[in-house]
Order: structure tokens, then sequence, then C-alpha cells
């Protein structure tokens, strides 16, 4: 029987509670994810005093519910950000991504976070030839920017990865690893309690209001049924933004959902014959599939975007089970574990955004590649809190959009996940071709 959440969730400690909240304090964060928790720590070593606050249990946002890559990038390629912010600038937010990936993998390894961490790689695995040399083109590009430890596969070496004939090459990343989300996400909750700030579930953030228009002069928030006062404010709920707590940043943040499945137990031995290279992989396919093996290493987990809208992660699973066996036909038939699904956040410029409206900050926009960047831009959010006229990080020059007609409510998703559909059609009709 599948079970329908989290196959990280299994087996795991409850999160201890905070007690004793304060009527005042310095910063109030709102949203216990990675990007809050990562704030709140810095925040709290640095002598501020800070109030975390998540609507619902700790760690039911998308911080436990990911896949679990560790991985730098963006959605958005080296020539791309040139031509929008220019040559300096684009280069800056590609090397901010390599700093996000080194930023958070010593966070674990320096702090001992019990996560499974494993640097493994990661192999970006070329549906059509045309995404091979495009690939190609982009990592010339990124290496006269950083030193990126990168070089591109070969479609004949690819077995040495992967038991599968279905991609034209790849691009392997050396650097990139795993975690398992729950447990890093637990870490970081121990850390944050340890620095001494104080984490709150099933506590609504519901308004903030400024006390007036005069810079500095704080702000009363409204959580729950208590009313706290403080002198800065964070929001930090990246895919789970909702219009009810932000109308400004709601309309600049869609909620993107994705699909996770594992597989049951299918032994190591079988799980190594399918991916020997113990990478984790991601597809160049618009529907964007992504699958690794579990830390345990005897089963497989595999995500999609089985539909860019919402929908339930019972009528996903047939999606996700079809995926899987088209990429290992012998796992047709295989038993499907647990199925689950959760939002990450998408902007439009298609990049991480650290912002501050009406005095309140914010840090979102991952666009599905958080389990490094949310950390890091949690500690630049609180790097800025503590030192406002400072540019902390080029992500605060990718600003916000908004589209018109656009109020928070992604009503134009399900077309956008029929085009999508078409689109895959249209790069298998592009396979055939070169096949
Ligand atoms: C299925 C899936 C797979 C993914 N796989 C990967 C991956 O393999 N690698 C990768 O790099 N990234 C991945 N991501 C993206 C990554 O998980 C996110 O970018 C990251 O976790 C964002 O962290 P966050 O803290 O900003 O947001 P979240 O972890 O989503 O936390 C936001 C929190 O805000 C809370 N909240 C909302 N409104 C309020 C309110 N009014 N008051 C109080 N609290 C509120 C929510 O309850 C939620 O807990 C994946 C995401 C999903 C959903």
């Amino acid at each position: 029987m599948t079970k329908f959440f989290p196959f990280w969730w299994e087996n795991q400690p409850n999160y201890s509670e905070s007690n004793g909240l304060t009527k005042n304090t310095d910063v109030v964060v709102v949203g216990a994810g990675f990007t809050g928790l990562s704030a709140a720590i810095t925040l709290a070593k640095s002598g501020v005093s800070v109030v975390v606050f998540d609507s619902e249990e700790l760690g039911n946002g998308a911080s436990t519910r990911n896949g679990g890559m560790l991985g730098s990038g963006h959605k958005v390629s080296p020539q791309q950000a040139e031509e929008k912010y220019g040559l300096d600038v684009a280069g800056q937010i590609h090397k901010e991504a390599n700093a996000s990936l080194a930023f958070t993998t010593n966070l674990i390894k320096e702090n001992n976070i019990d996560c499974d961490l494993q640097i493994c790689g990661r192999l970006r695995a070329s549906w059509i030839p045309q995404d091979q040399f495009s690939m190609s083109e982009n990592l010339k590009k990124l290496k006269t920017i950083d030193d990126f430890n990168s070089r591109m596969i070969d479609s004949s070496k690819m077995s040495e990865s992967i038991n599968t004939d279905l991609y034209f090459g790849g691009q392997y990343y050396e650097d990139h690893g795993s975690v398992q989300p729950r447990k890093f996400h637990y870490g970081l909750h121990q850390l944050a309690i340890n620095s001494g700030a104080k984490v709150f579930g099933n506590m609504p953030v519901k308004q903030i209001t400024q006390l007036s228009a005069d810079e500095g002069a704080g702000f009363i928030v409204s959580v729950a049924n208590e009313f706290i006062s403080c002198k800065d404010v964070l929001i930090a709920t990246n895919g789970y933004t909702r219009s009810s707590l932000s109308k400004y940043l709601s309309r600049r943040i869609l909620p993107v959902p994705s699909f996770i499945i594992t597989t049951d137990e299918i032994g190591a031995e079988r799980v190594n014959s399918l991916i020997p290279g113990g990478h984790c992989i991601v597809e160049t396919r618009k529907r964007y599939c992504y699958y690794r093996p579990t830390p345990c290493g005897k089963r497989i987990m595999i995500g999609t975007r089985a539909a860019m809208h919402s929908m339930s992660a019972e009528k996903a699973l047939p999606v996700l089970k079809k995926t899987l066996s088209e990429i290992f036909p012998e796992l047709d038939g295989v038993n499907i574990s647990h199925c689950w699904t959760g939002f990450t956040g998408f902007s439009f410029s298609m990049l991480p955004n650290l912002g501050c409206h009406d005095g309140i900050y914010s840090a979102m926009g991952y666009c599905g590649n958080g389990v490094a960047m949310a950390p890091y831009l949690g500690h630049m959010a609180a790097l800025k809190i503590l030192e406002p006229d400072k540019k902390v990080t080029v992500f605060e020059g990718t600003s916000l959009q908004t589209r018109p007609y656009y109020y928070g409510f992604p009503w134009f998703l399900p077309i956008v996940s029929v085009y999508f559909n078409v689109y895959d059609k249209f790069d298998n009709y592009r396979r055939r071709k070169n096949l």
C-alpha cells in the first residue's frame, strides 16, 4: 500500500517545542523552513532576539518534502543573465550559486548535522542531442566566470553512471551531493534553538502592521491570537506565500507543485545496477524529472512535475509510476512505498530574491533549487537585517516582478501544464528523429 506522505518523515524524532512566547522581540521570521531557520541561526548567534513562526506543524513545508538534491545552479543560463543584467551581475549571479553550495555544505559539516550528507555528484542528462550542445556551451561560459567543477559526459560513457540508453550524454557536477531533507531540517531547527532562537509551529501569522511610516518604527505582528512587537520582519514562506499574509509577495511568487515517489526496498545491488554512479540525476526534459538512490541505497526516489498546477499525490501517482518505468523498464510494476507533493516557489525572473517592501524583508523564489540556496539566502537575509545599508548579495538586484491579472491564484498553470505536455511531445518527436 502506498503511503501518501514523504518517505523522509518515516521514523523521525519529534521537534522540541519552544515555550515562553515573549510580546517583544527584535526580529520575527515568518516560515520555519530552511530559509527561516537559517536566518534565525545567524541572527541569534549575533545576539539578536528572534522568534520564528510557522502556520503548520514544524517540518511541513517544502524543506522536508524535497528530493534532497544538494547543488548549485539556476534556471537562467549565463547568456540569459548577461542579456538581462549585464556581464558583471550575471557573473555574480552564477558565482553566488557556487557560494550557496559551499555555504550549505559547510553549515552541515561544521555543525555535524546528521542528515546523511553524501557528496555523490550530480548528472544532468540530455533528453535530446541539442541539450548536450547547449549545456556544453553554457559550461564553457560558466568556466570563464568561476571555478566550476563540472565536465561533459559523452553518451558512450553514460553507462558508468546510469543503466538506461535514454540519454544523449550529460553534464556532471562533481561537488553536488544529497541529504535526507527531514534530518537536515531537524538539525537546523535544533541549531536555531541552541543558538537562542524561539521556534513555534501551528502559529499562522495573519497580519503585519507597520507602527508608523518612519523608518525603524517597527511592526506589530498578529499571530494566532497573539500580538508581538518587533523591529524587523522577515517573510520566508516561498511556495507557501498566500495573499492573506502578503498581497505584494503572493503576486510575485508562483506556487508550482512537484511530486515524488519512492520504491519499496529493491536491494542495494539492484539500485547499484540501475544507477552505478550513485549520483543524483536530473533530466533536461521540460517536465523536469529528477531521481536518486535513497540514503540507505536500497530504494529509488524519483520526482517530476506531474503537472504544473496543484493536484493530489493520489492523482499524480500513475504519472510518476509511468515515468519511473519509462526510465527503468525493469521497475515496471514495482511497489511504490510513498508518494507525496509539495510547493516550490517560482519568481517570474526565475532567480531567487532578497527583497524589502514597505520595510518588510523577504527571501524566496528558489525555483525548485532551494536545498543549498534557501539556507544561504536565509543567512544573507539575516546579514541584511543586521546591516541594512550594506549590499550583501546579488539577489537584492533580481527584483520580484508580477504579471497583469495575477493576484496570487495561479489560474494559468493548468494552461502551462498543457503547454509543457505539448512541448514534451515535441521533444519526443525530436528524439525519435535522432535515434
Ligand atoms: C517535491 C519537491 C522537491 C524538491 N526537490 C528539491 C531538490 O531536490 N533540490 C533542491 O535544491 N530543491 C528542491 N526543492 C525546493 C526546496 O525544497 C525549496 O526551495 C526550499 O525547501 C524552500 O525553503 P523555504 O524555507 O524557503 O520554504 P518552505 O520550506 O516551503 O517553508 C515555508 C514555510 O512557511 C510557512 N508559512 C506559510 N505561510 C505562513 C504564515 N502565514 N505564517 C507562518 N508560516 C507560514 C509554511 O507552513 C512553510 O512551512 C523541492 C521542492 C519540492 C516541493
